[in-house]
């Protein structure tokens, strides 16, 4: 990839959270070659200093700074402070709440143990709330007019997953509902929120699972017209879109990048 972009947010600091993963080091990446300044945030140290690492070496001569931070998002003072160390650039200008779980033990109704469902939440609801809530003040800390919020969610807040992880689910269906409101009170003031609807990506978690097993592939492949997972990448090049003035009047969207799963009746040949 070159490293060389068009300036598309050029004088923009971004916050980024969950940026060790799979979707945000590549939209870290993406927004680097763009010409912000982002502030990498992320609960895995190790994770962190290595994805800073790459987006370093990817875009050597990037115009912004690239600084990380350890930041649990379930936790208000460390989303607060997050985002605080972003004033010294001159404030907010842009917040990826990407960073969200979902875990092994989730199941469903009966079998979903209940301190499962409450750390989803508190990471993939809370955790967006906080940094919605953070972002707001800061915009209008430093009087900016305008502000672009992308909270992540997924395609299953949009349909029903047949493997249950009804915790992961609901909270993403609370993402989508929260960002939405969020969208049309802070309209007028030049605040936007959308959300960012994957669909399943091609993970090395995903692959690694998936292995040599053809019929546990085709299941899960049939369900895409392309006939192919996402990748993550694909999802970075929607939020470069979300977060630039580019996308001025796109507010309280369901950003969905699924490569037409969404929309698709697809039979086996
Ligand atoms: P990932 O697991 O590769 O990355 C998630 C990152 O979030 C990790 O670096 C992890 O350390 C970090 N994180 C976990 N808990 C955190 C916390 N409490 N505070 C801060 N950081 C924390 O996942 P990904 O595929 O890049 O997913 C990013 C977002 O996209 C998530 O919200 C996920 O639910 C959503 N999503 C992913 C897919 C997919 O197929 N990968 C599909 C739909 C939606």
């Amino acid at each position: 990839m070159s490293s060389e972009g068009r300036g598309r947010l050029a004088g923009k600091n971004a916050v980024i959270t969950g940026a060790a993963g799979g979707i945000g080091l590549e939209t870290c990446i993406l927004f680097a070659r763009e010409g912000a300044s982002v502030l990498m945030c992320d609960i895995s140290a190790p994770a962190l200093e290595k994805a800073v690492a790459k987006v370093k070496e990817i875009v050597p001569n990037a115009a912004g700074k690239i600084e990380t931070t350890i930041c649990d998002v379930s936790k208000e003072d460390a989303v607060a402070a997050a985002v605080e160390k972003v004033d010294s650039w001159g404030g907010l200008d842009v917040m990826f709440n990407n960073a969200g779980i979902m875990h092994a033990d989730d199941a469903d109704a009966i079998d979903t143990p209940e301190k499962i469902w409450d750390l989803t939440h508190n990471i993939n609801v809370k955790g967006v709330w906080f940094g919605s809530k953070h972002a707001v003040q800061a915009l209008r800390k430093h009087n900016k007019t305008k502000g672009s919020i992308i909270n992540t969610a997924s395609v299953v807040a949009l349909v029903g997953a047949a493997t249950p992880q009804l915790a992961y689910t609901a909270s993403k269906g609370a993402v989508l509902a929260m960002t939405r409101e969020l969208a049309i009170v802070h309209a007028r003031e030049g605040f936007r929120f959308n959300s960012l609807c994957p669909a399943p990506l091609n993970t090395p978690l995903l692959q690694d699972w998936l292995g040599d097993d053809k019929a546990k592939r085709q299941r899960r492949e049939i369900h895409f017209p392309t006939g192919r997972f996402g990748e993550a990448i694909e999802q970075a090049h929607a939020v470069v879109f979300l977060a630039s003035d580019e996308s001025s009047f796109v507010n309280g969207t369901d950003f969905v990048v699924d490569g037409g799963m969404t929309k698709a009746y697809v039979t086996p040949e």
